[in-house]
């Protein structure tokens, strides 16, 4: 139990000197006490007031006490205060239907000061309890903010009034450039520094209602209610310089100092058509559109990549429409700026690096390599990124999550389309570019 906190108490009871009673020895006791003489009473202080514990008589006129504690339970608002039944009853049923009802406890009227002080303070050290846990399970263990769980709650709700405000939104993904090598190159410890780092800073440069969260290892969410493209592109550019040029200081022998970079992804939504899923992915091509651009800057997710997106799916099935099959080439040229020749080049590398990539991951699966499996489909799914093969990166991006979740047994199922996809990128290149070859 919080012992600076000072409880608020609400007592319903339709007996006033019940009321004055129960004032006296819950005030005398350090506890802010509220009284209300009708259930009809206690939702207007329940709605002005944050009550931490209810007093509630059983027998009342107009709502009686179960209808009441019916009506609290059943309201996402209030649910959670613990209530204690008060009654001059000591009927078994009636104490047995309100424990059913969700009352934490039942006391018989007259009361024992003693005892039910006792009882209080039983249900509030539970209550505490149960607040901690639930703040744990929200909370990332590491850096103190939102785990993805929570960040997908908050953001979802922020979604919802989004819809019916119809005000933009903007959704930021954040990825540290070549964190490997923190760890790699200074150790777990001082990786783990370098995130908890980043996460302060970021709570630091955002406004208070944006939704910051934790949704992979090096990976961070930005949720920005409210906001238009440009704005969230300011309050990102300002994080991105804040990160690049914060040196942190490690705790071995030599103080060692380092910085890291960051690339950022942003998609903007807006309109009744909204949905966390589709932000997420949006903003995750914007990212590996920032990374395979050279790192450390932002990316905003354009509406005609989004097309080309979304109807990635009948583009493969009528493929004769594009000039590479697999491949959406105004993202891939996109990519180089414009440039045709600059694309063909990238093309020509794409495929001497990659031919080999079906068997290179069949046999890194078939012999458990997780590092080998690792390298080869985090390595393809960034460059089929930035040469525009979308269903290849999609494909891709779900082995990725597979192998880094060490979801084995799924390995096979997801690199089935992977392999039937490269072949198809492949093909293509080798029939168009076949004199470059
Ligand atoms: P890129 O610029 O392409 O993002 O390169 P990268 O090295 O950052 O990317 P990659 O996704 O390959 O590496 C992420 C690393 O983050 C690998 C993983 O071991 C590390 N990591 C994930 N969670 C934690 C953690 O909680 N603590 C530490 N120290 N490292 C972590
Ligand atoms: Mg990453
Ligand atoms: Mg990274």
């Amino acid at each position: 139990m919080n012992t600076n906190k000072i409880y608020k108490i609400l007592a319903v009871d339709d007996a006033k000197d019940t009321l004055m009673l129960l004032d006296f020895d819950l005030a005398e006791e350090g506890y802010q006490v509220f009284t209300a003489e009708s259930g009809e009473l206690a939702l207007d202080v329940l709605e002005e007031l944050a009550i931490d514990l209810i007093l509630l008589d059983m027998y009342m006129p107009g709502i009686s006490g179960l209808d009441m504690l019916q009506k609290l339970k059943s309201h996402s608002e209030f649910m959670n205060i613990p209530v204690i039944m008060l009654s001059a009853s000591d009927n078994e049923d009636q104490i047995v239907a309100a424990l059913e009802f969700g009352a934490d406890d039942y006391v018989t009227k007259p009361y024992i000061p003693k005892v039910l002080l006792a009882r209080i303070r039983t249900s509030l050290r539970l209550l505490e309890k149960t607040l901690e846990l639930e703040s744990l399970a929200k909370t990332d263990f590491l850096t103190g903010i939102n785990n993805r769980g929570s960040f997908e709650d908050l953001a979802n709700r922020a979604i919802s009034q989004a819809k019916r405000t119809q005000f933009p939104l903007v959704m930021a993904m954040f990825d540290i450039d070549f964190f490997k090598a923190v760890n790699d190159n200074h150790g777990h410890d001082s990786g783990d520094k370098v995130l908890i780092n980043f996460a302060n800073i970021m709570c630091d440069c955002f406004r208070d209602y944006d939704i910051i969260g934790r949704v992979g290892g090096e990976e961070f969410a930005v949720f920005m209610p409210d906001t238009t493209a440009e704005n969230a592109f300011i309050a990102c550019e300002r994080f991105r310089l804040m990160i690049e040029g914060n040196e942190i200081k490690l705790d071995n022998a030599i103080d060692e100092i380092i910085s890291v970079t960051v690339s950022i992804g942003l998609s903007l939504g807006q309109g009744t058509e909204l949905n966390l899923e589709e932000l997420f992915k949006k903003s995750d091509i914007s990212l590996y559109q920032a990374k395979n651009n050279g790192r450390n800057q932002i990316k905003l997710y354009e509406e005609a990549v989004s097309a080309a997106v979304d109807c990635h799916v009948e583009e493969i099935q009528d493929s004769s429409e594009d000039k590479y099959p697999g491949i959406d080439f105004q993202i891939g040229v996109g990519n180089v700026l414009g440039d045709e020749d600059l694309f063909d080049e990238i093309l020509v590398m794409f495929y001497e690096d990659h031919s080999k990539d079906s068997e290179k991951i069949q046999l890194a699966i078939n012999s458990e390599d997780q590092a080998a499996c690792k390298h080869l489909v985090h390595t393809l799914k960034g460059v089929s990124c930035s040469v525009g093969a979308m269903k290849l990166f999609e494909v891709t991006k779900a082995l990725d999550i597979a192998i880094n979740l060490e979801e084995k047994t799924n390995y096979q199922r997801l690199y089935e389309p992977v392999a039937s996809e490269i072949l198809k990128v492949l093909g293509g290149i080798e029939a168009i570019l076949k004199d470059k070859l």
